[in-house]
């Protein structure tokens, strides 16, 4: 019998003083990016903002509607980037939250489904996206790639070879 064991390394700021004036700033757009966000049935309100490496900021939030095909913050954010700048890399996600009855203290991290299409733009781009997850106040945690996030993730390298 053999053992795997996998490690994520995260970096904890007590609060956003601790951040970088960039970080600080991406922080206010996501915040504000969940104020807008349509989270009528879960009343979660996620907002995220997502620097690129050519400086422009994208953000999203959650879309949500009666049929529950709507879409978290992060993947709304990262499509949108894609969309509009198709060739260039993630650099920075951060990534917050609102509840409207009590108010988060915790950071509030990315879903699974959200990370494995973050972990695969990395590949794509070949580029890792440091990822900042707050809460509405507390500590904020930081990894430095979707990669960490998701050990053993599923990559097209187990697809079949294309003749
Ligand atoms: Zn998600």
């Amino acid at each position: 019998m053999k053992e795997f064991e996998t490690k994520t390394r995260f970096v904890i700021y007590e609060n956003e003083r601790e951040l970088t004036e960039q970080e600080r700033e991406l922080l206010a757009l996501a915040r504000a990016a969940a104020e807008r966000a349509n989270a009528e049935y879960s009343h979660f309100q996620v907002g995220a903002a997502l620097l690129l490496e050519n400086g422009k900021v994208i953000t999203g939030n959650n879309q949500e509607n009666s049929v529950y095909q709507g879409l978290c913050a992060e993947r709304t954010a990262a499509f949108s980037a894609a969309a509009r700048y198709p060739d260039v890399p993630f650099k920075t996600l951060v990534i917050t939250a609102i509840n409207p009855k009590e108010t988060l203290t915790k950071p509030i991290p990315p879903c699974g489904a959200c990370r494995q299409v973050l972990h695969e733009y990395e590949n794509k781009y070949g580029k890792n996206i440091e990822i900042l997850m707050a809460g509405q106040e507390g500590e904020i945690w930081k990894v430095m790639s979707a990669g960490e996030l998701l050990p053993l993730s599923f990559s097209s390298s187990f697809l079949p070879v294309q003749e």
